[in-house]
C-alpha cells in the first residue's frame, strides 16, 4: 500500500517539475523499476538523441484538433489513453492479427499519413516501409519513434530472429513494463507540444497510465517469483520478449521463428527438438498472429505442452473492451506463461487493467 502510495506521489512530483522546466521535457518516474532497462539519459548517442529531436520538432496546431496516426495496436492503444478525450484524433494503420514486422502500408495509408500532424512508430526498424512512406507523404509531420528515442543503441539486443548481422535489432520494448515508462512521456511531450493549452489534462492522464504501467510491472514480479529461476526458461515461436526477460530474470532459450520470419527448416526444428529435450522446457509458447504446423510437431516430438495464444501485437478482445488494451494484452501474456510454467499468477489477475480513461482511437481489424 505504502509503495502504491509512494510511486503515484513519485510520478506527481515529476509531473510538477515538468511545468517549470524550460525545454518542456519530463522526467520519468523515479520509481526502481525504471533503473534497470532503460538506458541512461546522459549517455550519448547520436541516433538515440536525433530521434528525441525528431518528437519534439512539431508546433502547436490551433483552430482544430491533433491528427495522430500510430502503428502497431498496443502503441495506439498507449497513445489513445494519453489522448483520452482531450481531442486530438487516433488512429491506428497496422491491421490487428497481421506481421507488423513486414507490414506494408497499402495505398490507402498514404491519405491517412498525409493529413497526420504526428506520426508515431516504434522505431528500432520495425517499420520501415510505414516510415519511408511517412517521410515521402507528410513532410511536415511529426515523426517520433518512440522506441528509437527512449533506448540508447549500445542497450538494443539482437538475439535469435533478430541476429547482429542482419542489422535490425529486437524491436519488441513494449511487451517489458519499464520500457513503456518513457514511451508514455514522450507522448506526452509531444502531444503537449501540440497542444499546449491542454497540458494538465495530458499530465493527469500520464499519471494514470503510468501508475497502471508500474502496478502491472509490481504485480508480475510477485507473479515470477513464484517460479524457481532455473525453471524460467522461454521457448516462443515468435521473438518478443527479449527485454521483458532481461527484465523478470528469464532465459529465452530461443525463438522458432527464423529471420525471414518464414517457417524454419527440418534442420532447425530437430535442433529446437534437442534443446527443448535438453533443457526441460516446460511449456513452448506460440503465438496468435503466426499459427505454425511447426509448434505442433515439436510438441508432439518432446511431449511438451505447447500454447499457441502469446499476443505481440494483437490486443485481446474488441475495440471498445477493456481488455483491448496495453495492459490487456500484457496481462493476459503473463498469465498464460506464469500458469503453463508452474508458478501462480494470482497477483497479475488481481490487477485491474481499467486506467480510467476512455480510449477513443480507432483500429484497423
Ligand atoms: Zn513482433
Amino acid at each position: 500500500m505504502h509503495r502504491k502510495i509512494l510511486t503515484a506521489a513519485l510520478v506527481i512530483s515529476c509531473l510538477s517539475l515538468v511545468s517549470c522546466s524550460t525545454n518542456n521535457s519530463v522526467e520519468q518516474p523515479k520509481d526502481d523499476l525504471s533503473q534497470e532497462n532503460i538506458s541512461d539519459p546522459a549517455v550519448s548517442e547520436a541516433k538515440l538523441q536525433e530521434a528525441g529531436a525528431d518528437c519534439m520538432a512539431g508546433t502547436a496546431v490551433s483552430g482544430r484538433p491533433v491528427r495522430v496516426v500510430s502503428t502497431v495496436a498496443p502503441i495506439t492503444n498507449l497513445v489513445g489513453l494519453i489522448a483520452g478525450d482531450i481531442g486530438p484524433i487516433v488512429q491506428g494503420i497496422v491491421p490487428e492479427g497481421t506481421n507488423s514486422h513486414t507490414f506494408e502500408p497499402p495505398p490507402s495509408a498514404v491519405a491517412t499519413l498525409e493529413t497526420a500532424d504526428i506520426i508515431f512508430v516504434n522505431g528500432m526498424m520495425l517499420e520501415d516501409p510505414t516510415l519511408e512512406l511517412a517521410k515521402a507523404n507528410a513532410p511536415k509531420a511529426v515523426i517520433c519513434e518512440l522506441g528509437t528515442s527512449s533506448l540508447a543503441e549500445s542497450d538494443w539486443m539482437y538475439d535469435f530472429s533478430f541476429p547482429k548481422d542482419g542489422g535490425k535489432p529486437n524491436p519488441h520494448l513494449w511487451t517489458n513494463p519499464p520500457n513503456v515508462l518513457p514511451y508514455l512521456s514522450t507522448i506526452r511531450n509531444v502531444l503537449v507540444n501540440a497542444d499546449p493549452t491542454n497540458t494538465d489534462k495530458y499530465d493527469a492522464n500520464y499519471v494514470l497510465v503510468s501508475r497502471l504501467v508500474m502496478n502491472l510491472d509490481d504485480a508480475m514480479k510477485v507473479a515470477t517469483a513464484t517460479i524457481p529461476k532455473n525453471e524460467r526458461n522461454l521457448l516462443t515461436y515468435h521473438d518478443a520478449y527479449a527485454y521483458f526477460a532481461r527484465h523478470f530474470e528469464y532465459e529465452v532459450i530461443g525463438a522458432i521463428q527464423p529471420q525471414s520470419f518464414e517457417e524454419p527448416s527440418p534442420k532447425d526444428i530437430a535442433a529446437l527438438i534437442d534443446q527443448v529435450k535438453s533443457k526441460k522446457v516446460k511449456a513452448i509458447f506460440g503465438s496468435e498472429v503466426f499459427p505454425s504446423p511447426v509448434l505442433e510437431q515439436i510438441g508432439k516430438e518432446t511431449g511438451v505442452r505447447y500454447i499457441d495464444v502469446l499476443r505481440d501485437d494483437d490486443l485481446p478482445g474488441e475495440p471498445g473492451d477493456a481488455e483491448h488494451s496495453w495492459a490487456g494484452l500484457m496481462k493476459f501474456n503473463y498469465i498464460t506463461i506464469v500458469e503453463a510454467l508452474g508458478g501462480d499468477a494470482s497477483a497479475v489477475k488481481a490487477v485491474s487493467i481499467d486506467a480510467k480513461i476512455s480510449d477513443k482511437a480507432t483500429y484497423l481489424q
